[in-house]
């Protein structure tokens, strides 16, 4: 395992009492009690800065739950055509479409799709300005501050090199004609500071192209919800924003609308020993929460203990690799006996794969405040084979 590795640091919170029996395996359980607290943190950002809140679906994209996000968000930000349907469809609201390299085939229905296109570099945005401007919609660039607050390269769209954003000591008048608004996107599960420490390092640079923009897109990367966020801080910089530059300001929070909100709930298949003892179970690293490996971190188990019996999870692919951790529990594992690791709403419902013919989780909603649990979609053989001729 790599130096990088984190330790992922969950709150089982409300989970605790969830039984975790009632499901098929694997299944994700998303709590919409504690999507709901989220959504109203967001929203009251949201509301005391003036900014347009948007969900990014690539982070979390389980629609049965869009008319609860419609009531407390502006709409959604997509990475792309399927997206944008998925938001126009879903959600409603606003859509704000960003996507690196758009294409011909393509374009007439992002632009149908989204209220916002926001173009990577000045020459995708002059190669469909004409058609952008026809279908009434604000055009977008999106810039790279050249000021990196990313811990991580693989996560940072201001390392060296990076394709992501428009670098700013390449703007110009010609760069920003037909411009209505900049996107940045830089942060990663981060605190208000580096955003304030990005814009201070940019607003130079910037403020000559500011006057008769109409809005700026601070991205997403806002772990917003996290206790210890600086919301005070954020929403007086966004008053502060809006009035110096008398422009709109957008935030596209993905992570933060689903944080500690879901669990992955597994089953121990075997327990083979090999210079130590193992466990083989239901859910794959690979297959069902494929950060594990390229973020790479370690998932949080619920209920895990400092001392005891411990034991390397994972998956029943025939991948090597396939590992989720070690982890540890205070009696000895049985065959049949259900775990469950945290957080796992965001980043891991909407990057599963079916590699190895591995089944895809159940999807269920469980209401924290009502016990009601509701199995809102279950996979099966067909799920696999489509995906393949
Ligand atoms: C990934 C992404 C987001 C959401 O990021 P989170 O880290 O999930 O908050 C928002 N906007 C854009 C352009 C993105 O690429």
């Amino acid at each position: 395992m790599s130096d990088m590795m984190t330790t992922q640091a969950g709150d089982a919170g409300a989970f605790r009492s969830f039984d975790l029996n009632l499901v098929p395996t694997p299944c994700f359980v998303v709590d919409e009690k504690a999507v709901e607290k989220n959504l109203h943190i967001l929203s009251d950002v949201g509301s005391r800065s003036g900014a347009h809140v948007l969900s990014a679906l690539k982070a979390f994209s389980m629609f049965s739950l869009a008319p609860l996000i419609r009531q407390h968000l502006g709409g959604t930000c997509a990475s792309g055509i399927y997206e944008a349907r998925l938001g126009r469809e879903k959600y409603g609201g606003e859509v704000a479409t960003f996507c690196a390299g758009y294409k011909d085939a393509d374009i007439d229905e992002i632009l149908a799709l989204s209220d916002h296109i926001i173009f990577n570099s000045p020459a995708q945005k002059d190669r469909f300005l004409a058609k952008a401007q026809a279908a009434g919609r604000q055009v977008g660039l999106r810039i790279n501050p050249e000021h990196s607050e990313g811990e991580v390269a693989k996560y940072d769209p201001c390392a060296p090199c990076s394709r992501l954003g428009t670098p700013v000591s390449q703007l110009d008048a010609a760069a920003l004609e037909g411009v209505d608004g900049l996107h940045m996107h830089t942060l990663c599960e981060q605190g208000f500071e580096p955003l304030a420490r990005t814009w201070a390092a940019v607003e130079r640079t910037l403020a000559p192209f500011l006057n008769g923009l109409k809005w700026l897109n601070f991205g997403g990367g806002h772990h917003i919800t996290r206790d210890d966020y600086d919301r005070d801080g954020l929403v007086e910089f966004i008053k502060h924003i809006r009035a110096k530059y008398g422009v709109e300001v957008y935030l596209e929070p993905g992570e933060a609308v689903a944080l500690d909100a879901g669990i992955l709930v597994g089953e121990i298949l075997d327990l083979p020993t090999n210079g130590m003892t193992l466990a083989i179970t239901d859910i794959s690293a690979t297959c069902h929460m494929p950060d594990v490996i390229e973020a790479p971190y370690r998932p949080a188990l619920m209920d895990e203990a400092e001392a005891g019996h411990t034991y390397r999870l994972g998956g029943p692919s025939c991948l090597a690799g396939d590992v989720i951790g070690d982890y540890t529990w205070d009696k000895p594992l049985e065959i049949g006996q259900r775990f469950a690791f945290l957080d796992q709403a965001h980043y891991s419902m909407v990057k599963t794969n079916t590699f190895n013919g591995v089944p895809l989780p159940t999807i269920a909603l469980w209401n924290s405040e009502t016990d009601e649990l509701r199995i809102i979609k279950q996979f099966g053989y067909d799920d696999f084979k489509d995906r393949l001729s």
